[in-house]
């Protein structure tokens, strides 16, 4: 069975930066990566009070929008740059649904100038490259890891997110391994 995952620009990112995390979140997970571009209606999942959008509810967007459509077992990853929460916490880098076909991720809470430091893009575009990579591995079946390096560990800061590899440990190869036959 082959692994294949569309990146879907949602928010209108910056086309070059994306091309290149494409071909690394490709090599970090061993699947093919394509990349789209996706407009979701951003308002019907905007929590007026919060001032962020609900990333469940981003996530039924897509089930509405993909479902039957696509390659039998494609996944899809919407790349946006608003501040997403969950209801229990109060962001989130990214959601996805455990061994299922949607996840989203975040730019806005990886940018150093949301923590009023100076910019640095090389950073932004690791952390993000991360924290797609660890969202598609949720929807490839991955559970969080303990292995302090691995992608799949979680991560509530952006100083942990600098601290792990953009790589799955061999624990999590292996486990996604199995799962792919
Ligand atoms: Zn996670
Ligand atoms: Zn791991």
């Amino acid at each position: 069975m082959s692994r294949n995952i569309r990146l879907l620009n949602a928010t209108g990112l910056e086309k070059s930066s994306l091309e290149s995390i494409t071909v690394r979140v490709a090599r970090a997970l061993h699947c093919d990566v394509r990349l789209e571009s996706y407009r979701p209606d951003l308002t019907r999942v905007l929590d007026p009070t919060r001032g962020q959008c609900h990333s469940g509810g981003l996530l039924k967007e897509m089930q509405d929008r993909f479902n039957g459509r696509g390659e039998p077992n494609e996944r899809f990853a919407a790349l946006v740059d608003v501040d997403l929460f969950i209801p229990v916490l109060t962001f989130v880098f990214g959601e996805a649904q455990l061994d299922g076909k949607y996840a989203v991720i975040s730019t806005y809470r990886l940018k150093n100038e949301f923590y009023g430091i100076p910019a640095d893009p090389g950073r932004l575009l690791e952390r993000f490259e991360k924290e797609i990579v660890h969202e598609a591995g949720h929807v490839f079946g991955l559970l969080h890891c303990r292995n302090f390096e691995c992608v799949m560990r979680s991560s509530t800061y952006v100083e942990e997110i600098d601290l792990k590899r953009n790589s799955l440990c061999s624990d999590c190869e292996s486990i996604m391994e199995r799962k792919m036959e």
